[in-house]
């Protein structure tokens, strides 16, 4: 017999064809259980009863309330208009309800001077409180139906709204659904974890999850779902690095030889630091194991983690193996390859370098050069990926800013040997804990937290606009002492247009400010040929420009350690991440340096939010985790990117830390004992993962 939390959500009472294409659309809801399965994001408790006159007295934003009192009369409306307002008054006051859309059925079925309830989110319009499309329920209660004091919110939509089905009357669906469905709902977890972990049935679950009978119920019922979501997800991660470890052996790089040996006795320009020991002990042991490494190598920007790159492809090449790196911008591969080529200098090991810009007679030549052997190390950005670029044994691939790089991309070049090559990802956008344990769970890892020494921590500090003349004062003052400065504005994709002025502008006021002869300023942005763009930047490089004007291209990787300012303009505009890569561009020297971030007087709260974190702390780790906050996980740089963003239901990365090392704990606890789930008592979870929407991507194949 069929499930009945696989019936289509057409056939639930109140629903019907044109309904369910709705919910369909807007909501992912196919089934009964997808219904039950759509949790609300928060809750109102409805035995608090909120005042007009305790509103007014509000000076934060508000939060969702309840009201009770009566409508006294709607403000006539003009045709224009196109708006019903209608006044709601408690004995403390009077407050304003406002409709969009639906006016004549709102109009038509409200009593006036009848007691109501009312739901919403109060907002402050020309000074007055309001309340836009509020929910009504006659204080009369229909007795017929599941019901709780704390009521579920669901997110809704326009479309949702418009068509009636926003929250009371999905509250009403969720009640519907459960009446018909509750008593036949089948337990998804084994007996024997229910009961280790004291979690809730599935069906008390559901229940409370969306009509709480208790606020402790609440937590019990969010507790489990929770749980279940992120065990599901670890079980499937942690099961598939199984498996890759089986099936896949690696190359085995068993040798220490005249490679590496040599360039560490003669060539290293610096005592490597004890991060970057440990971190190349820890490859060199993977590499050595027989089994193919799939690292994350994270280490904060100037960590120097392309010395770790490169002692690695020369353990490779020790190896009889060659290697590459890909870089996401032709900046950063040409200074990768300048700096490697220079270290290498005296070796007989050969590196090139293979960009967008490379001449076609010189491809030819490389080309044969790799396929023979003859080349151990290529550098170079996408243009590695191409169906042309074929190695004679590719032994190790290492990626620089992987989160630059989409999921195909980097897959191509695992096909580039009939047996995957080691690959070790580099990157300096840390990556939280949370993430590292689900979307990136296959991965080893490895961390460089330790900066070579010498370096001073960056001082950051944020000015608004009208300051803009103390900033060139001190700009001044570090170019007389022979230092260079970065002024970088936003890039966007959608207003490039707009944001191009912005960097025209800049350009033009900068240069106003610091004229020639005394000062140079060059400029570098997305839309320069490259020969120019490079031009410029060879500027910077050499130290003839005093400042570089550029767009956020600069972001990753350029490597100027006379520079000791960055000034960033707009900052709001940016992402944590991305303000932290910038201000990495400093402090790469021996010199004090300093982040000045610039924005307007207003801010949003997130905006600010953001200043303060660049502003007390330089630790990327921190700043990962703050940044997974702000945004939530779904919205993270470098997973949507990477194609690796989840899809979580109740669970979130940047709350349920403690839920998910749990889950991770037990799942791994469980593997040890059943790797396939094929005991009886897994047979459940066996059941959970194969289910298709818990079907994750293997990423232990993408990256
Ligand atoms: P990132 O980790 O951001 O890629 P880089 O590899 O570009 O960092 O290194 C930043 C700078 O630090 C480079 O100029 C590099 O030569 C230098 N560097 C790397 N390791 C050391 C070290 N152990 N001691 C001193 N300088 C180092
Ligand atoms: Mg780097």
């Amino acid at each position: 017999m069929a499930y009945i939390l696989d019936t289509e959500i057409q056939f639930l009472p109140g629903v019907g064809p044109k309904r369910a294409e709705l919910l369909q659309k807007e909501l992912g809801v196919f089934t009964f259980g997808d219904l039950l399965y759509t949790f609300p994001f928060r809750y109102v408790d409805k035995s608090r009863i909120y005042t007009v006159k305790e509103l007014q007295q509000y000076t934060e934003e508000l939060p969702y309330v309840q009201l009770r009192g009566k409508i006294t009369g709607f403000k006539a409306i003009t045709a224009q208009q196109k708006r019903l307002t209608a006044i709601f008054s408690d004995e403390t006051g009077n407050i304003e309800l406002v409709w969009f859309k639906g006016l004549s059925y709102v109009q038509k079925n409200i009593q006036l001077n009848t007691p109501y309830f009312v739901f919403g989110k109060p907002t402050l319009f020309n000074g007055k409180l309001n309340i836009v499309h509020p929910e009504i329920e006659s204080t009369l209660k229909e007795t017929d139906k599941i019901t709780s004091s704390i009521q579920a919110i669901y997110s809704s939509t326009e479309r949702l709204k418009n068509s009636f089905l926003a929250n009371k009357a999905f509250n009403k669906l969720q009640s519907q659904a459960l009446s018909m469905t509750l008593p036949y709902i089948q337990e998804t977890m084994p007996a024997y974890l229910v009961a280790e972990h004291k979690l809730l049935g599935l069906r008390e679950a559901l229940l409370n999850i969306h009509f709480p009978q208790s606020t402790l119920l609440l937590q019990q019922a969010e507790q489990r779902l929770k749980f279940e979501e992120l065990l599901c997800i670890e079980l499937s991660v942690l099961r598939q690095r199984t498996k890759r470890i089986i099936a896949n052996n690696g190359f085995y790089f068993s040798k220490i030889g005249n490679h590496f040996n040599t360039f560490y006795n003669n060539n290293l320009p610096f005592e490597l630091t004890n991060a970057q020991k440990r971190v190349i002990k820890e490859i060199r042991a993977n590499m050595g194991s027989g089994k193919q490494m799939n690292r994350l190598l994270q280490g904060d920007v100037g960590s120097g983690k392309t010395m770790v790159a490169l002692m690695c492809a020369l353990i490779a090449a020790d190896n009889e193996f060659q290697s590459c790196i890909m870089a996401p911008t032709e900046i950063l591969a040409t200074q990768h390859f300048n700096s490697v080529a220079q270290m290498l200098n005296g070796m007989n090991f050969k590196v090139a370098l293979l960009t967008g810009s490379t001449k076609k007679s010189e491809r030819n030549e490389l080309f044969a050069q790799l396929q023979s052997g003859e080349i151990d190390l290529l550098i170079g950005t996408h243009a590695l990926i191409e169906d042309t670029v074929q190695f004679e044994n590719l032994g190790l691939v290492i990626i620089d800013e992987q989160h630059r790089f989409g999921v195909e991309q980097r897959g191509k070049l695992w096909e580039k040997n009939e047996h995957p090559p080691h690959i070790l990802v580099m990157t300096a956008t840390p990556i939280p804990r949370t993430l590292a344990m689900t979307v990136y769970g296959d991965l080893d890892v490895s961390v460089i937290d330790e900066l070579p020494p010498g370096r001073k921590p960056i001082k950051t500090v944020h000015y608004t606009d009208s300051k803009r003349g103390i900033v060139f004062d001190f700009m001044r003052g570090q170019i007389a002492k022979g230092r260079q400065v970065y002024v970088v504005y936003p890039l966007i994709q959608e207003s490039e247009k707009m944001d191009y002025k912005n960097l025209e502008e800049g350009y033009g006021i900068i240069s106003d400010n610091f004229p020639l002869p005394k000062y140079k300023v060059c400029i570098v942005h997305g839309k320069l040929k490259n020969d120019v763009k490079d031009a410029e930047m060879q500027k910077f490089v050499r130290g003839e420009a005093n400042i570089m004007v550029a767009t956020s291209v600069i972001e990753v990787g350029v490597n100027v350690p006379n520079a000791s300012v960055m000034v960033i303009e707009s900052t709001e505009r940016f992402g944590l991440a991305q303000l932290h890569q910038l201000r990495g561009r400093v402090g790469r020297g021996a010199d004090q340096s300093f982040c000045i971030l610039m924005s307007g007087v207003k801010l949003s709260s997130d905006g600010r939010k953001r200043i303060n974190m660049m502003c007390s702390t330089n630790n990327g780790f921190e700043i990962a985790e703050a940044d997974l906050q702000l945004r939530g996980h779904g919205d993270l740089e470098g997973t949507r990117q990477s194609g690796l963003a989840i899809d979580l239901k109740i669970a979130s990365l940047s709350k349920d830390q403690r839920i998910l090392e749990n889950a991770r704990h037990v799942a791994a606890k469980i593997l040890v004992d059943d790797p396939f789930l094929t005991s009886d008592k897994n047979a459940l979870l066996a059941k959970m993962l194969a289910r298709p929407k818990h079907e994750t991507k293997d990423y232990s194949v993408i990256s």
